[in-house]
């Protein structure tokens, strides 16, 4: 949908006012609302009852999907907010490997009847891991279900360090599905943000890994950059052109300079105030569109919108299990009933592999209302409506605080009046989003997360 100009200036007016620091909402509830649940497993023993009850409440044989994190960047990109690894000593990267082997054990030896439906690789930069390095990674786990039915999922990678023989390990494993870091395709800007990436390097890439079977690539763009304006964006992200790509991720440049130091680094720079920014994700969202990309999920832009959407913490999938099992520093897993982080800081993590207590730093048992509403957000980003079953749901959940509701529902109905959602109370779907509403998914959710404060408030 190409905006005419008095659209497209009711649509950046919507942008400017609705930009603020919310969670993408690619779990709920997010990382910073766990509460501890107490009492903490103190050993192995512990744990294993913990996560006996845990898998307890999967039907049948579980299946899960993996998400393996490696944390290592060779360079720091000043935009980062990944748990990440700075170092260019690639002799870190096998004894850390041995570390996720152990700890996948430490889960299978318990429940050795768990069947793994897709690996996700995420980080950091899983191709920071040599060729050889790879190769161990993907037959490890072939090897342990006898190249059964699993399959790999996206796998993130930097265009920088994709080496032939990279490409080639991916194709020997039927690994096609790549997300790739790319942020902008001005060189100018990417010096910016400490990450030299030409452009011709990028494409090579991308055209050696178009030769693979069925591949799918998806890339990483980012508003917000400092040196962007609208001229840049305008000429540097219609190069998207020349690449043809399945789908971008398009995401706003999150400042948080009190948890993220390297973020310093922009105070020689005059960064987009939230009107300069309102112009930039228009422009960005403009240029996508003129190249053929449709609107489909939050940031989330498609050449041909797959049929079924659904989204993980990794970002959007066609398809996923009902249970995700992080591996890795910091890496997150995802049960029903139960959330736990594994340790974020790399040392820590591997003496605990190594002592074989296998505890994260933090778990959350997850609250049927909560599971209720991660089900919501899902359903609101990936088919853009919620059905009169859970809109009752959310209906009685906030009649605790009519007040909280009554802001709340009148937030919804100013969107209503913006052309952003429709409301319907009659009809089975109370809630669905506009095709400009998909730019405000965020918002959306926002207003009906019972942990945004800001919008009770
Ligand atoms: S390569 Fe990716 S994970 Fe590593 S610092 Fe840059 S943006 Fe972060």
């Amino acid at each position: 949908m190409i905006l005419e100009d008095n659209q497209a200036i009711q649509l950046r007016n919507l942008l400017e006012k609705y930009h603020h620091p919310l969670p993408r909402y690619s779990y709920f509830p997010t990382l910073k609302h766990w509460k501890e649940a107490e009492p903490q497993p103190k050993n192995k023993d512990d744990w294993r009852n913990v996560i006996t009850s845990c898998l307890g409440n999967l039907s049948g044989q579980p299946t899960i999907d993996l998400y393996i994190h490696i944390p290592f960047c060779e360079q720091l990109c000043t935009f980062c907010g990944c748990n990440i690894v700075v170092t260019r000593d690639h002799q870190l990267a096998n004894p850390y490997l041995e570390d996720i082997k152990k700890e996948f054990q430490f889960y299978f030896s318990m429940f050795p009847e768990i069947k793994i439906k897709t690996i996700y690789l995420g980080g950091g930069t899983p191709n920071f891991l040599s060729a050889s390095e790879l190769t161990s990674l993907f037959s490890f786990f072939k090897e342990a279900f006898h190249g059964s039915s699993i399959s790999f999922g996206t796998i993130e990678i930097d265009p920088r360090y994709m080496e032939e023989e990279k490409i080639e390990v991916c194709q020997k494993y039927g690994i096609n599905n790549f997300s790739i870091g790319v942020q902008d395709f001005n060189l100018e800007v990417l010096k910016n943000v400490n990450r030299n990436q030409p452009f011709e390097l990028l494409e090579q890439t991308i055209l050696r890994i178009k030769q693979l079977k069925q591949s799918y690539i998806s890339i990483d763009l980012i508003y917000g950059l400092p040196g962007q304006t609208v001229k840049s964006i305008q000429e540097s992200f219609k190069k998207i052109n020349d690449l043809q790509v399945d789908a971008v991720n398009l995401y706003p440049l999150a400042m948080a300079t009190w948890i993220k130091g390297h973020q310093q680094a922009y105070s020689n720079f005059k960064m987009a105030n939230p009107k300069e920014l309102a112009d930039l994700h228009l422009t960005a969202h403009q240029v996508l569109i003129s190249a053929g990309f449709s609107a489909v999920g939050m940031g989330y832009y498609h050449r041909s919108p797959p049929a079924h959407l659904r989204r993980n913490i990794t970002g959007f999938t066609s398809d996923k299990s009902s249970s995700l099992l992080g591996l890795g520093v910091g890496a997150i897993s995802l049960f029903p009933g139960l959330a736990w982080q594994n340790q974020r800081i790399l040392e820590q993590y591997r003496q605990q592999i190594q002592n074989e207590k296998g505890m994260p730093i933090k778990f959350h048992v997850t609250t049927n209302e909560e599971a209720r509403f991660e089900h919501i957000f899902e359903t609101l980003i990936c088919n853009k409506f919620i059905t009169l079953e859970n809109w009752r749901f959310i209906e009685s959940f906030f009649k605790i605080n009519p007040a909280s509701w009554d802001m709340r529902l009148s937030k919804l109905t100013e969107m209503k009046s913006e052309g952003l959602i429709i409301l319907n109370f009659n009809n089975h779907k109370p809630l669905e989003v506009t095709p400009s509403g998909i730019l405000f998914l965020k918002n959306i959710c926002g207003l009906l997360d019972p942990n945004n404060e800001q919008t009770s408030n």
